[in-house]
């Protein structure tokens, strides 16, 4: 329609947001100065939105990467998968008008591709999507999803653009 803008949610930290473990942001000067020209962000930080607060022990991914538990880095009996995804089934199941998302690379909730599984003994296995991406993936695999690294790439950037132009917004 036109003057309507394309709809499309970020991990909130890309957009400034202080809401990383450490109580910092990884703002994204592309993203923020001129995708939001073109599209309406949303935020969403999938661990401050679950409940957990800034800043907070960091968590990793350990164990089997179809099914990985999101475990304390300092304290390995902290478990917060529950609580990451109960809100991940909830936000995608209330998620509106959303043709695309951009998510923060390597991190236990958000990353795409590219986030360590750590076995027992704390050694990197392999590498998978975030706990929340992950789940995005499953529910929607139809919808464009890109990182904050592959953004920055003009070609990958202009396919992204136009796969969410061209979406059916969930
Ligand atoms: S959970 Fe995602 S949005 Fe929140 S701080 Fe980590 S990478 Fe950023």
């Amino acid at each position: 329609m036109p003057g309507i803008k394309p709809r499309i949610a970020v991990s909130s930290c890309l957009l400034g947001h202080p809401v990383r473990y450490d109580g910092t942001d990884k703002y994204h000067p592309f993203i923020c100065q001129h995708l939001a020209k073109q599209f309406e962000l949303i935020a969403v930080c999938p661990e401050v939105d679950a409940g957990l607060s800034t800043p907070r022990p960091p968590v990793r991914l350990t164990g089997n990467s179809q099914q990985p538990l999101a475990l304390g880095i300092e304290d390995a009996k902290l478990n917060v998968t529950s609580m990451l995804t109960s809100f991940a089934c909830e936000w995608l199941s209330q998620a509106k008008n959303i043709a695309g998302i951009i998510v923060k690379s390597r991190s236990p909730s958000c990353g795409l591709s590219d986030t360590p599984i750590f076995d027992q003994h704390g050694q990197i296995k392999n590498h998978s999507a975030g706990l929340f991406t992950q789940m995005l993936i499953q529910r929607y695999p139809q919808l464009p999803v890109i990182d904050e690294i592959s953004i920055t790439d003009p070609k990958q950037r202009d396919a992204f653009i136009s796969k969410v132009k061209n979406a059916i917004p969930l």
